[in-house]
Parts: structure tokens; C-alpha cells; sequence
């Protein structure tokens, strides 16, 4: 560490009254040497993975947590809301905003947009959907049209889908609705180790009740094996929760499989589908599939609307009680505009389907063509065939992935880091442990495309990748 950074260190100690210990040391250094090697400062997920240093502590040991640390080392950040980001050191000529994060979420499309405005401007339909006017009924259409668009596209019946505030909650609903079904004698649930957190912590949390649970191993590719399923159910097993696309690697779980594994036991089988929803063709009735988790904001909908198919011979207890809304399954006066419009969205995702998957095969093709004339030794996390059409989850060999984000970042490439380093999380992602990847080796980067990526998306990102790369390495 240089002169001048030492003294500015000291200065700002003394001028926020924080009192330097070893440990403090310990961290700017890392902080600045981070900084100087790759050029632009450590997000979160850094000092935790090589310091074991937690957000908590940092908050702790100075006054403005993460960005003391920035500004005490002279690390340039943006700042805002209290938030910081570090800025990395590239100039960029031909801006453009690329987003590759549809795996997270994705934007309202343009219908969708129309449709909602329409919907608060005419403002006739705020009648609440439980009430016998004739507004009332007008929402209690509305809602049950949407029903039926969501049912039509997995063929199912209309009164086996229930509307809900989002993935989570369906996810929670699916998993402690059959789990408080068995509240007396308790019982096993199955589910597997790549699991999104809203099934896996909702499952843990059983667990600390007095449930039983198993956490099935994936394979290389982040495969369920059916057979080691088949050993695991026990007499007293409830429940198996095995989602159908992966939200980090993308991986398509054999669903037909597992549903006849299930069925063979005669347990009911949850399959959270948020991420596949839309991608692919879902048929739960001829896949044993009794529950099916769905999301609004995973298909160009609205945020904070989900949906749960459930079996007609299946009961739950609801988590929300109060009125009868929803097949008394989820109290709570509708959120009538977001079901509407996550209706439209489905149909209009499931109309286009088969060509838009086409289209997103091509990009992804062009794009590993692209990216293998400039680091030809990545490696692709997943299953090739057997994924979803908009994800690549790839392995950078030697590159620290949140370094790379941030650069991306800053030329308008929006991506994920398959490592969950953003400047908010610091745990490496459990799916990349479970599949096996070397996190010492590898820095991985979610990139999923949508419905408005182009070729020239794809060019761009090729133009700055090669610089970033050049000033990583
Ligand atoms: N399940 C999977 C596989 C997801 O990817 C997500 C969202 O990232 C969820 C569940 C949670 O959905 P929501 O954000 O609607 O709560």
C-alpha cells in the first residue's frame, strides 16, 4: 500500500473516531490489492470468500460499511442510496444497454405494458372480484379468463390453478400446504440439493419442526437421478420437490421420470417450474406432476403475481386464511390487473413458443461460436440438450467473476455471476458446489437471453468481452 493511501486511511480513522485494528488492516489491504490487480474494487462476495469476512462484520468495524472501505483506499464507486458499486476502468464508445439477465427477471413486454396501462386508465375494473356488483363481477371475469389462459397452456382444468403473490409463495404454499396436512405425525420430504432457496429454505425451516427431510446429490450436468429417488422414499415420505429447469445452470430435470417414480409410491410430486414455465411444453397431468410453481415476472409479466397448479385430488391447507378467495386455498382480495395482465403473458409466451425457442437456439449457437475464438478454454455448466433455451452458465478459467461483472457492468451488459457475487450476497452458489465446479479456478457468469436480444447484443458483448479479458488477465 502506497504513502498516500496510508495516510488517508489514518486520517479518515481519526476523523470518523474508528479506532484501526489488525483486522481492519487486514481488510484494506485485501481491499486495495484487489484492487490493483484487477482494477476495479472487490464486491462482497470477495472479502467473504478470501478474508471469511461477513457484511455484518464490515458494518461493524467501519462507520460506513463497504464504502469506507472504497473511499478510505481510493477505489472509485458510484454511490446511491447508500448502496456502492465499483466503477471499473474502461471506456466504453458505442454504448448500449445489453441485457442478459431473463433468467432473473425480465421486463413487462409491450402488450403487457399497453394492457396494464389500459387497465388503471379505464379504471372499471377495481370492483373487488368477491363482491355480487356488477363490478365485482366484471373483476371475478377478468380473473377467471386469466385462470383460463394459465390452465390452457398446461391443459389443465381452470379450477386447479390458484393465484398467488409470486414463485415464493407457490413454492412455500405447494410445500407447507401438504406439510400442514400432516402436522400431527409429521413425514419426510424429498427434494434436491439445486433447488431454488424458496423451496430449499421453506424445507429447512420444516426441518427445524420436526419434519424429515432428504437433499438428493445432482450430477456433473445438475441431473436428479430417478433411481437414487426410488431409494429414498420411505414409508412416511409426504412430499417430493424437484424443480423443472434450474435457475442458475439450466438444467431440465426428468420430470416424466421422477412423476412415475412418484406415482408408483403414491406421493404427491411438486415441481417448482418458474424458470420453465414458457420455455418449454408443461403437461403435468401426463407427468405425474401434482403441484406447479409459476411466476409472472419470469415471462415479460408483472412482478408480485404467481400461480400454483394443484392436482383436484390433491388438499392443501392454505397458508393465507380469511375469505374465500382463490378455492378458499389463498385468502386475500385479488390482485386483479397483475392477474389479468400474467394471463395475457402466458398466452402470449405460449403462442410464440416454438419460434422463439428456435430463435434463441440460433443466438445461443452464434454466441458459443462467438465466445470460442475469444477464450477457447470456457467450459458451459449443464447439460447441452437438456436445458433451457435462454441460459448459458459459463465457466471464465482464471477470471474472478465478480470483476467481471462489474466491468460488463459498466458497458451496459447486464449479466448474473453463476457465484451469487453481487455487491449484496456473498455466498457462492450452493447449485455451482453441488455440480462440482472449482470456484478457485473458475469465475462463473449467468447469461440468459429474451424475447429483444439481437445479434448485435451478442457482437457488442464480444467487442468489450475481449478488452475486459485483456485487463483481467
Ligand atoms: N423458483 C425459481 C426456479 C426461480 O428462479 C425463482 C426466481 O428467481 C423463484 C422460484 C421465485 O420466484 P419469485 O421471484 O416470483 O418469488
Amino acid at each position: 500500500m502506497n504513502n498516500l493511501t496510508k495516510a488517508t486511511i489514518r486520517q479518515m480513522a481519526k476523523l470518523t473516531g474508528t479506532e484501526l485494528t489488525p483486522r481492519h488492516l487486514q481488510i484494506l489491504n485485501y481491499a486495495y490489492n484487489y484492487y490493483h490487480r484487477h482494477n476495479v474494487g472487490p464486491l462482497l462476495y470477495n472479502f467473504k470468500k478470501n478474508l471469511g469476512v461477513s457484511k455484518e462484520e464490515i458494518e461493524n468495524l467501519f462507520p460506513h460499511g463497504l464504502n469506507s472501505i472504497f473511499v478510505w483506499t481510493g477505489i472509485p464507486i458510484v454511490s446511491s442510496n447508500n448502496m456502492c458499486i465499483p466503477v471499473a476502468d474502461i471506456q466504453i464508445e458505442d454504448f448500449r444497454h445489453v441485457y442478459f439477465d431473463h433468467n432473473a427477471t425480465t421486463y413487462m413486454r409491450e402488450e403487457i405494458v399497453k394492457l396494464l396501462s389500459k387497465f388503471n386508465e379505464d379504471n372499471l375494473t377495481y370492483g373487488n372480484p368477491s363482491s355480487s356488483t356488477s363490478l365485482g363481477k366484471t373483476a371475478f371475469e377478468l380473473i377467471n379468463t386469466a385462470r383460463f389462459q394459465i390452465a390452457e397452456c398446461l391443459k389443465v382444468n381452470q379450477n386447479e390453478i390458484v393465484f398467488t403473490s409470486c414463485g415464493t409463495e407457490s413454492n412455500n404454499l405447494a410445500i407447507k400446504g401438504i406439510a400442514f396436512k400432516n402436522l400431527d405425525k409429521k413425514g419426510h420430504i424429498i427434494t434436491s440439493k439445486i433447488e431454488h432457496p424458496s423451496v430449499l429454505e421453506t424445507i429447512h425451516w420444516l426441518e427445524s419442526i420436526g419434519f424429515e427431510a432428504t437433499y438428493l446429490d445432482v450430477d456433473k450436468e445438475g441431473f436428479v437421478s430417478p433411481d437414487d429417488l426410488k431409494k429414498c422414499v420411505k414409508q412416511n415420505t409426504i412430499l417430493v420437490s424437484i424443480m423443472t429447469a434450474n435457475n442458475e445452470i439450466g438444467t431440465l430435470q426428468p420430470v416424466n421420470e421422477i412423476g412415475k417414480v412418484c406415482n408408483s409410491f403414491g406421493v404427491p410430486f411438486m415441481t417448482d417450474a418458474v424458470q420453465a414455465f414458457g420455455r418449454m411444453k408443461l403437461r403435468p397431468k401426463e407427468s405425474g406432476i401434482s403441484l406447479m410453481s409459476l411466476s409472472g415476472h419470469k415471462i415479460y409479466g408483472p412482478k408480485g403475481i404467481g400461480a400454483l397448479y394443484i392436482d383436484k385430488d390433491l388438499s392443501l391447507t392454505p397458508l393465507l386464511h380469511g375469505g374465500k378467495q382463490e378455492y378458499e386455498l389463498r385468502g386475500g382480495t385479488e390482485n386483479t390487473g397483475s392477474i389479468v395482465a400474467f394471463g395475457k403473458a402466458a398466452h402470449l409466451i405460449h403462442s410464440e413458443m416454438d419460434m422463439e425457442n428456435n430463435r434463441l437456439m440460433e443466438l445461443r449457437e452464434y454466441f458459443l461460436n462467438g465466445l470460442r475464438k475469444i477464450i477457447p478454454d470456457f467450459s458451459i455448466n449443464g447439460s447441452l440438450d437438456k436445458r433451457l433455451p435462454n441460459n448459458l452458465s459459463i465457466n471464465f478459467p482464471g477470471i474472478d467473476a465478480g470483476a467481471l461483472l462489474l466491468y460488463l457492468n459498466q458497458a451496459g451488459i447486464y449479466v448474473s455471476s453463476g457465484s451469487a457475487c453481487s455487491s449484496g450476497s456473498t455466498e457462492y452458489s450452493h447449485v455451482l458446489t453441488a455440480i462440482g465446479v472449482n470456484r478457485e479456478e473458475y469465475g462463473t457468469i449467468r447469461i440468459s437471453f429474451g424475447i429483444k436480444t439481437s445479434k448485435e447484443d451478442l457482437d457488442y458483448f464480444f467487442k468489450y468481452l475481449k478488452i475486459i479479458l485483456e485487463k483481467l488477465k
